[in-house]
């Protein structure tokens, strides 16, 4: 199959010809569709993730169709249209058995703890666990976004910060995850104020459902928040991952608020300064958030079905395989606006 591979963190990944994977007996191998490139894909080239053995084929965003079957699998035939998440559950631990299969204790994740979807075709283990079926009407490209920056916004959201109607919510970077968190808190009924330095995602955002929007560059953000808000946000997101954008967040909030950190804090930016006196003082509640179990896609996937969201709208370039290194190398510039999904192979 045609991969494409990096030998060494930081060095210019190869589309390459590798040999086809072959399923475990519990897994499947699927014919990759469409994959989206990610920023945790470029932190995994950079040799921030401690999880991945050279030589490696990166991607964790991904839907296609169940081309081979391991022979323990009951639920899963060739020819399934699904994706997965980019955190897959080992199926035996305790927090697996707690349905909480995006802590799992032994978690495999695609293009990080094995091979992943920049390529022809890529294996998935446990796929009864960890497999989900994908509606006939949706594209390729939309449910490849799903997987991570949809998915792992909709957990945030909907049940770690469990938002409600009325509610202030504000997203600091409005890229991917702060886009999709953007049109799930308004969905929710929450009145939502994006975050960002470039006016282009902020106005995407105010399409997509936000009513206040706050440019970083010009303004003291979480002063700006406390006005818009009358005290402070009820919940906040650190969609960037960022000390900047983290402090922000702590610092919007109204007591006994809620900061939720999904974008991830690597590298030189793994152990920020955290702002303890607000948290201790104002009962602030700190929460990450982490990808979403396979179970929890049913409800996320009938709101995509009524209507009432569309991830559809956050597919930004469509690009081949052959493209795919370049758009990699520069995915910390944030150039684009929505995701880059690799639909050409
Ligand atoms: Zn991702
Ligand atoms: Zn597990």
């Amino acid at each position: 199959m045609k991969a494409v591979l990096f030998e060494k963190f930081q060095e210019a990944p190869k589309l390459v010809t590798v040999e086809d994977p072959s399923p475990e007996a519990h897994g499947v191998v699927l014919r990759v569709r469409a994959t989206g490139v990610c920023r945790s894909d470029w932190h995994g080239w950079m040799g921030h993730d401690s999880d991945i053995e050279l030589p490696h084929v990166p991607g964790h965003e991904l839907a296609g169709v169940v081309e081979a079957v391991g022979k323990d699998v009951v639920n899963w035939k060739v020819g399934d249209k699904v994706t997965v998440p980019f955190i897959c559950g080992c199926g035996s631990c305790s927090e697996c058995h707690a349905g909480q299969q995006q802590v799992c204790l032994h978690q495999e994740q695609p293009g990080f703890t094995h091979w992943g979807s920049f390529a022809e075709y890529v294996g998935i283990h446990q796929a009864d666990l960890n497999l989900v079926a994908l509606p006939e009407s949706m594209d390729f490209a939309t449910a490849a976004s799903l997987g991570c920056r949809f998915a792992t916004s909709f957990r945030a959201v909907i049940d770690q910060g469990k938002v409600s109607a009325g509610q202030w919510v504000a997203v600091h970077g409005c890229g991917g995850v702060g886009l999709s968190a953007v049109m799930i808190a308004a969905a929710a009924g929450a009145n939502v104020i994006g975050v960002d330095l470039d006016p282009a995602k902020l106005a995407l955002a105010r399409e997509l459902g936000a009513v206040a929007v706050i440019n970083g560059g010009e303004a003291d953000v979480p002063e700006a928040i406390r006005e818009i808000t009358r005290g402070g946000a009820h919940v906040s997101l650190d969609a960037l991952g960022h000390p900047v954008t983290m402090t922000n967040s702590i610092l919007c909030l109204r007591p006994r608020g809620k900061h939720i950190q999904v974008g991830l804090m690597l590298g030189e930016h793994a152990a920020p300064a955290v702002p303890m006196p607000k948290i201790v003082g104002q009962e602030i509640e700190l929460l990450g958030s982490h990808g979403m179990q396979a179970h929890r896609y049913g409800a996320m996937l009938d709101m995509v079905a009524s209507g009432k969201l569309d991830p559809a709208r956050l597919v930004g370039d469509r690009i081949s395989l052959a493209d795919a290194p370049e758009a990699l190398m520069n995915m910390d510039k944030f150039r684009s606006v929505g995701a880059t999904v690799i639909t050409r192979f």
